[in-house]
């Protein structure tokens, strides 16, 4: 017995799922998914057989109408959730029918207020990193990839959206849901509807995602609609906002080949969700804040474009090697900015990273495991750890090996390696002995053992040498001599340009002094979310007691975790005072975030308080 992944339960001696027919009944009043689902299994098998589950009954195992032993494991993990182990006699196919709880880590369910439109409901997932598992069971490791369909019965008035093609939107029959028939619902209601999906490439589950609620779209490309709440003011701005992503798109097939997924489809959700963007295939989840007015949510998108070649098409085996990911597609987001909007713009992106990584490994001195690209994430969950260091220190190799080999035989290898590894799941040793057989006597001249397995920063790494980049940078230190920029300096700074002149201001400056940069420069009511929230950042450590009203409407107007970890960070490292404060935020607040975002703020209390 040898487990695949140490965030899941999943056996590397026991068959693979290849299809997943699943169908989900949408229950709202009580914030519950009935479901079943029709496993096949790549090879027969007898004996027992586990799949990962959190906080789901399991009703029924059947194969033929015949009982299938279940059970589920007394204890329960708490990273990898409860083992649903079923017994197995030559058994290729089954049927599990199983209920979701309410506190579902994959699923937000949002109460009308809580919407945009404010007038009805709305569900949507969040299955990375290990929360597939609190939907439905299944072998929730990225090593494991599935085909599935999956029919949705909801309520009439909304429809649904899935990271998947759609098939059609239909009345319910009764045959849909012949496994769920005990379970009396309502499946053929008149004021219910079917949506059906298909998924046929091969995808890891955390890229299983779905969303309900009463949604509009409008045509921003030939591939691509962006999905909002209809009726409210965001489909008109995020359709104006990303009305270049084709060009992206083109961008994105120039550096890595063709796109494979068909539709790229943009969904943006409401406030609360947790991350900036996330990269269903087919249909990106976004985060509203990524609306800026000038086209700067660009560099989210392009970021979610480019996983669709490197995380969708190659995926990490575990999130051990989670940088194979996110370092790959960082790399690709920032030639795709460079394409589109120019190399200064890209350059102040490595800039903004190249600060972020250095306070990440900062962040992590005590616990240096995680400065690693490869690193042992054996009883640590994902979500804990979670950083810029896979981000920003993987595209610091992958910019390492480039300015070595020149950037087009680069450009070559990059292609060569989406090709070869298309549709697998693969780790650093794998990328590593491709990377030196295309490359014959790279290892002599970049030492890789050092770059995957070693701590910190290598000091080839690359430090932005753009005039702008050190302008802004020699600018913010200058605050320490109590000089502040003039209105002529900061003329044509957009967002980026103060996210990196703030996260560069030095520890001692003094409360006065923001008080006065923001009397001058009107930070705290920025749009940009990054800016207005680096700026409450400081503000809270320097103890400017005058923007904690500001500083309690924005953990209560968004859920993204970009700004609840820094905000809640900084009041709890502050006075007694500010932990009460953070306390009574949090918990006014907590109901509108997102269950992973719940527990990562828990986490941080439980950390410093
Ligand atoms: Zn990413």
């Amino acid at each position: 017995m040898a487990p695949v992944d140490p965030h899941s339960f999943t056996e590397s001696t026991q068959p693979a799922t290849t299809h997943l027919a699943l169908t989900l009944y949408f229950d709202f009043p009580s914030s519950t998914i009935h479901a079943s689902a029709l496993f096949t299994l790549q090879t027969p098998h007898s004996g027992p057989f586990f799949l990962d589950t959190r906080s789901l009954t399991i009703h029924s195992a059947l194969h033929a109408d015949e009982a299938i032993p279940f059970s589920l494991s007394t204890t329960t993990d708490p990273i990898k959730g409860t083992l649903l182990t079923l017994t197995l006699s030559n058994h290729s196919s089954f049927i599990l029918t199983f209920s979701t709880s309410p506190s579902s880590s994959a699923l937000q369910w949002l109460l009308p207020p809580q919407t945009c439109n404010k007038t009805h409901p709305y569900v949507y997932t969040q299955c990375q990193a290990i929360h597939a598992r609190s939907i439905f069971p299944s072998h929730d490791t990225p090593a494991r990839r599935i085909r599935y369909s999956a029919i949705l019965n909801i309520p009439s008035e909304l429809s649904a959206v899935m990271a998947a093609n759609h098939v059609t939107r239909r009345p319910p029959r009764d045959d849909d849901a012949a496994a769920l028939a005990s379970l009396n619902l309502n499946w053929c209601s008149q004021d219910r509807v079917v949506e059906e999906f298909v998924m046929e490439q091969p995808v890891p589950p955390y890229l299983f995602a779905f969303a309900v609620g009463q949604l509009g779209n409008r045509e921003v490309g030939p591939r691509t609609r962006v999905y909002a709440e209809e009726g409210s003011a965001v489909l008109d701005s995020a359709a104006k906002e990303f009305e270049g992503t084709e060009e992206m798109i083109r961008e994105g097939e120039k550096l890595f080949g063709e796109y494979d997924w068909e539709r790229f489809d943009l969904l943006v959700l409401p406030p609360s969700f947790p991350y900036g963007g996330m990269e269903n295939p087919k249909m990106v989840f976004l985060t509203p804040t990524v609306i800026k007015g000038d086209g700067s949510g660009a560099q989210v998108v392009a970021h979610e474009l480019a996983h669709s070649w490197t995380g969708n098409l190659i995926t990490n085996k575990t999130n051990e090697h989670f940088w194979l990911n996110e370092g790959f597609t960082t790399y690709a987001e920032r030639r795709i900015v460079e394409a589109v909007q120019g190399e200064k713009r890209a350059t102040l992106n490595v800039g903004i990273g190249w600060r972020g990584l250095n306070e990440e490994i900062e962040r992590f001195k005590d616990n240096l495991e995680f400065t690693k690209l490869k690193n042992n994430q054996q009883g640590i969950d994902p979500d804990d750890v979670y950083s810029q260091v896979p981000y920003e220190k993987g595209f610091q190799f992958l910019f390492r090996i480039e300015r070595q080999v020149g950037r087009s035989a680069f450009d070559e290898f990059l292609k060569k390696y989406i090709a070869k590894f298309k549709f697998q799941s693969i780790d650093t040793d794998t990328f590593l002995d491709f990377l030196k057989e295309n490359i014959p006597g790279i290892e002599k001249q970049i030492d890789l053992v050092l770059w995957t397995e070693g701590t910190g920063i290598p000091s080839d790494a690359y430090e932005p040498e753009l005039i702008v980049y050190k302008t802004i940078v020699s600018l913010a230190n200058e605050a320490a001599t109590g000089r502040m920029p003039g209105e002529d300096e900061v003329a044509d700074w957009q967002g980026q340009e103060w996210e990196l002149y703030l996260d560069n201001l030095p520890k001692s400056i003094e409360a006065s002094q923001i008080v006065a940069l923001d009397s001058r420069h009107k930070l705290s009511e920025s749009k940009d979310y990054e800016v207005k929230v680096s700026f409450l950042q400081r503000a809270i450590s320097c103890g400017c007691k005058e923007y904690y009203g500001e500083v309690e409407r924005t953990l209560k107007a968004v859920g993204r975790m970009k700004y609840l970890r820094p905000l809640y960070t900084a009041l709890v490292k502050g006075s007694e005072e500010d932990k009460v404060f953070a306390k009574r935020v949090f918990l006014e607040a907590r109901e509108c975030y997102h269950p992973i975002a719940q527990s990562v703020v828990v986490s941080i209390f439980s950390k410093h308080m």
